[in-house]
């Protein structure tokens, strides 16, 4: 067992090694294979910044700042400071003094309207037009203020207040008591323009706008989600440029000390790099990193890789120029690696199964020779021990008889058990003789027809006596009408004496035993019945085996071989039919062979069966 079970173990050992190392050297290949990928991507991310840098206005670009004394400029920053002309301005402030100030709403209109007539510039007559709107509100004249809100909703978006919000971002808010439908048209339009073109708004201008979203469209709910996402993307944008203006100093200082041109910054993440010098100072370039990362990665061998979001603990290094950034590299969708272990692991498990199957077969193959081993040697003393009881029996009634003078009935007595004794011991070594051709094939019968009835007669007969001297009675029904049959007359008379000596052996204390010769359907039936110690129901299908005894404390004790019901079944197989057992322990057993009965008409011939 031992001899298999070991290189057995080896050999799943080394195969599971074999496989575990070809996963090592997978994954080895497989992240040099990244960090290939990563190398080349960091190529190409250079090629394409540089290039940006050389051409600020591009697309990828979300901001473009001055750097001015390590300080950040927005693009918003100090835009629309200069807005009036002073001419504008004063008339303004004016008016103003005379509505807030005085309460003259009407002086305040007319002084509006002459300014406004007079307005050259666009800045000038937007601001003059919304003073004019609104104190026509306050005079309740709602629709000549809705008129002029109408008309500012056409103002150019970079015309905005000192907080950088477009004045036609007010219209359109004011608007809102009645709008018509071709208000919410050129609501929609305006917000549209704005998204299309990003103008460079400062924050309150994005907010100002997502109030005015609802307005627009309304009928349409996708296209009112799609504006407001489109308005929310861009107030993520400026609060990201807000961000980044306040961290340029650490900026900066990264810049300055070392050569690095690009960092990672925020989420979703920006490239924030230095581009051309201008004469406010160097222009700060913020770019969409996932931009020109998949533009970069489009050119390369094998999938897309991207960025892989800060903090991440996955991903690549993007090398020295790109400090802090990680790009996730797609894993090669190469299926060998993996085939070939299914491969290597469906061979193991074959090893594996084959090997304790054969050590399986090896064990019971083993198991069983020693069974046969132990039942021979059974046999041995089985046989020597009934080989001895009626020699020592012949023995000694021989011996009585040569010194004694007994009467003549004593000596028929004694002649008697000498002469039943011998046939006991001939009987023994015919089923012996039986056994050993039977093992050797050389078992032959010679079949005539023959008389059931007479076959069965003839073996109760013989046994007749030593029965009844055991005090045994002996109840014999043979059907006498049945046809004869093509059998071995001797064989078949001695497969019923091992049945009659068995019921007889495993009688207990029972004496009653019958036999029985009659037609069941087209078969002959042969039964012997005792009401003796019977067999378990486990061990009846074990019985026919050659040398097996059931074992008990009865059986013990009973000298037998463990051959006659082998010899039984043989012979009546040999003959076409079958022995049945049906038996219950502590009520008895019969056993019946089974002939089949030639159909009417059909002749019986002689054969030699083997
Ligand atoms: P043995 O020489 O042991 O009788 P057999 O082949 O004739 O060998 O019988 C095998 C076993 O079957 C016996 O050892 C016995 O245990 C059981 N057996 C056979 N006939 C009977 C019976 N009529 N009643 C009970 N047990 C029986």
């Amino acid at each position: 067992m031992l001899a298999i079970a070991l290189p057995c173990l080896g050999v799943v050992g080394l195969g599971v090694r074999l496989i575990v190392e070809q996963d090592e050297l997978a994954q080895k290949r497989a992240g040099d294979e990244r960090r290939l990928r990563a190398s080349d991507f960091e190529h190409a991310l250079v090629t394409r910044l540089e290039d940006i840098r050389r051409h600020p206005d591009s697309p990828a670009v979300m901001f473009t700042a001055v750097l001015s004394d390590d300080r950040l400029v927005l693009p918003w920053d100090g835009l629309y400071q200069q807005l009036l002309t002073p001419a504008a301005r004063q008339a303004l402030t004016a008016a103003e003094r005379e509505e807030f100030a005085a309460g003259r709403l009407e002086s305040a209109q007319s002084q509006l309207r002459t300014a406004l007539e007079a307005a050259q510039i666009g800045g000038d007559a937007a601001s003059l037009r919304l003073a004019l709107a609104r104190v026509l509100a306050k005079q309740s004249r709602r629709a000549e203020a809705i008129d002029q809100y109408r008309t500012l909703l056409d103002t150019a978006v970079d015309i905005a207040d000192e907080n950088g919000i477009p004045l036609a971002f007010y219209a359109a808010e004011r608007l809102e008591e009645a709008p018509t439908s071709s208000d919410v048209e050129a609501i929609t339009a305006l917000i549209d323009q704005v998204l299309a073109k990003r103008p460079r708004l400062p924050p309150a201008a994005w907010y100002e706008l997502r109030t005015i979203v609802p307005r627009a469209a309304a009928a349409n709910a996708a296209r009112l989600a799609a504006m407001k996402a489109g308005v929310d993307r861009q107030i993520a944008d400026v609060e990201h440029a807000l961000a980044l203006q306040r961290d340029a100093p650490s900026l900066v200082a990264q810049w300055k000390s070392s050569n690095s041109l690009w960092f990672g910054h925020g989420e979703p993440p920006w490239l924030v790099g230095l581009g051309p010098n201008t004469p406010a100072g160097p222009l700060v370039l913020a770019v969409d990193a996932r931009a020109v990362t998949d533009a970069a990665s489009a050119g390369l061998a094998g999938g897309p890789v991207t960025m892989a979001p800060s903090g991440s603990v996955d991903g690549e290094w993007l090398g020295d120029r790109f400090p802090g950034l990680k790009v996730t590299v797609p894993e090669s969708s190469d299926s060998a690696p993996t085939l070939q272990r299914a491969f290597y692991l469906a061979g193991l498990v074959t090893v594996a199964v084959i090997t304790l199957l054969g050590a399986y077969l090896l064990l019971r193959d083993v198991r069983r020779d020693m069974q046969l081993a132990e039942l021979r040697s059974q046999f041995v003393s089985s046989v020597s021990h009934e080989l001895k009881t009626p020699l020592t029996a012949i023995r000694l009634f021989a011996e009585t008889l040569q010194s004694t003078r007994a009467d003549a009935r004593m000596r028929a007595d004694y002649l008697d058990t000498i002469v039943n004794e011998s046939e006991r011991l001939t009987r023994l070594l015919d089923n012996i003789l039986d056994f050993s051709r039977i093992e050797q094939g050389r078992k032959a019968y010679r079949t005539e027809p023959a008389s059931l009835a007479a076959i069965v007669n003839a073996a109760a007969r013989g046994l007749g006596y030593p029965l009844e001297q055991q005090g045994f009675l002996i109840t014999v029904d043979a059907d006498e009408t049945l046809p004869p049959i093509a059998v071995d007359a001797d064989a078949l008379q001695q497969a019923i004496v091992n049945l009659l000596t068995n019921a007889v052996k495993y009688s207990g204390r029972a004496r009653t035993i019958d036999v029985r010769l009659a037609r069941d359907g087209d078969e002959a039936v042969i039964s012997v019945r005792d009401a003796g110690i019977g067999i378990a129901r486990a061990d009846q299908p074990r019985i026919f085996e050659r040398f097996y005894r059931v074992a008990g404390p009865y059986t013990d004790r009973i000298p037998g071989t463990g051959l006659g019901l082998t010899i039984v079944d043989h012979i009546v197989h040999a003959h076409g039919g079958r022995v049945v057992v049906d038996s219950e322990p502590g009520r008895g057993s019969t056993f019946s062979i089974r002939l089949p009965l030639p159909a009417a008409g059909r002749p019986i011939a002689a054969e030699a069966v083997s």
